[in-house]
């Protein structure tokens, strides 16, 4: 879900209730077991979970205490999607007695594929061969109609999409073997449903321990996409398919970047934040967390004295992508480069980005937050649904981070490289 279609003010109003709804969805995109759609293939791990604590990036791999939801913390707890290898993304799409779909169910799939796949081969430097299958070519009918599920923005799992996909299963049992699937797409007909103008519905239930079995398997990580994210400003068939891949993100265990206050923490430098507008990629450290990056694209900053790192563009793959300066167990500094390559459409001013990454803050409530190096600038892009004023937020040569209290410094060096130092330990 994604709570800010248009660049413009939220109302205090629309505030409290985005607030509200945030809660909800706490409750739902949180419950992280071990069910997967394929057990069988989901359980090695989502992330970088071969490193060893002990190795020299131990230190880097921050991690939340039990309770967080959706955790940035590295490696991702059991119970999402593998996010490495072939995946197979079975993909559904549904329509309603009082919101029948609209011409051929596959014009549905068109929006979506294969974009997505695209997308995630270019994010994830070949690492993840997204599959989307569709063994029912064709809209499948809902026994009941779109309202009887009572489905609304922030809907809990119950008893509404627990109805919902108990119905899709008994519906597509026939044509589909569910234990052939690592997570499930459903495309709702985009009729069913306000606008996404008014309210975005599409969400995702990942590592969800409260799933129905279909064919034995957990149904435990499943996106649902409903009306189509036009804003109007004629980039829909270039665009509207990324909401797909940031509610795919999240049954691959990444929280969400947006806060009720919408994406002001993030800005448009990761899917996770914000989803409407012109392409954008993932963070560095996301695609680490993922298993996207090696260990050997990782420094870890965490002793004493001055020390330089090289930094490659985020968008091209090798190469040295990413420097973490833990603070603690629990959070940390990462710094990587940024430029207009690859899925990052929108970059106005290329160069190093800095962000604190905290695995133990909750999905929606701001687990990163991205320095800005031109604060109050309104930032260098005009692009729609582009968050202004952090487009401009990296540091570029002769420019520094400073943190004076924990006694870090980023310095930005000519060609590609930074300075890191640290006045203690870390
Ligand atoms: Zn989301």
């Amino acid at each position: 879900m994604q709570p800010q279609p248009r660049r413009r003010r939220i109302s205090p109003r629309r505030l409290a209730a985005l607030a509200s709804v945030a809660a909800l969805t706490l409750a739902v995109c949180t419950s992280a077991g071990n069910g997967h759609l394929s057990p069988g293939t989901s359980t090695a791990g989502a992330g970088p979970s071969a490193l060893s604590r002990t190795s020299a990036h131990g230190p880097c791999m921050i991690t939340g205490d039990g309770e967080v939801q959706m955790s940035e913390g590295i490696p991702t707890t059991p119970g999402y999607t593998r996010s490495t290898g072939t995946v197979r993304a079975l993909t559904l799409m549904i329509d309603f007695s009082d919101a029948p779909g609209d011409g051929d169910a596959l014009d549905r799939y068109r929006e979506f594929f294969p974009q997505t796949r695209e997308w995630f081969t270019t994010s994830s430097y070949g690492r993840l061969d997204y599959r989307p299958e569709l063994p029912v070519p064709d809209w499948l009918r809902m026994p009941k109609s779109f309202r009887a599920y009572g489905i609304e923005r922030g809907a809990p799992f119950d008893p509404g999409y627990r109805e919902l996909v108990h119905d899709i299963v008994a519906e597509a049992d026939p044509d589909v073997d569910f234990q052939s699937y690592d997570l499930l797409n459903i495309l709702v007909t985009p009729n069913a449903g306000p606008a996404a103008l008014d309210t975005v519905l599409s969400v995702t239930f990942a590592g969800n321990k409260e799933a129905p079995s279909a064919d034995g398997v957990a149904v435990a990580n499943a996106s649902f996409v409903y009306s189509r994210q036009d804003d109007g400003s004629g980039s829909y068939d270039r665009t509207g398919y990324r909401v797909l891949p940031h509610e795919n993100g999240h049954v691959f265990g990444l929280p969400d970047l947006y806060t009720a206050e919408g994406g002001g923490a993030v800005g448009h430098w990761d899917i996770m934040s914000e989803d409407w507008g012109a392409n954008n990629d993932l963070l560095a450290w996301h695609k680490w967390k993922l298993g996207w990056l090696d260990a050997s694209q990782v420094g870890c900053a965490t002793g004493k004295g001055t020390r330089e790192y090289p930094l490659t563009p985020l968008a091209r793959a090798g190469g040295p992508k990413l420097v973490f300066i833990p603070l603690n167990a629990h959070s940390g500094y990462a710094v990587e480069l940024r430029t207009r390559a690859g899925n990052d459409e929108a970059v106005c001013r290329p160069g190093v980005l800095i962000y604190r990454v905290d695995a133990d803050v909750d999905t929606g409530m701001g687990p990163i937050t991205v320095y800005d190096s031109t604060r109050d600038s309104g930032g260098c892009t005009r692009a729609p649904n582009v968050h202004a004023e952090l487009s401009d937020a990296t540091f570029t040569p002769g420019q520094s981070f400073v943190d004076r209290r924990k006694g870090i410094r980023v310095k930005v060096l000519p060609t590609h490289r930074v300075e890191v130092t640290r006045t203690s330990q870390g």
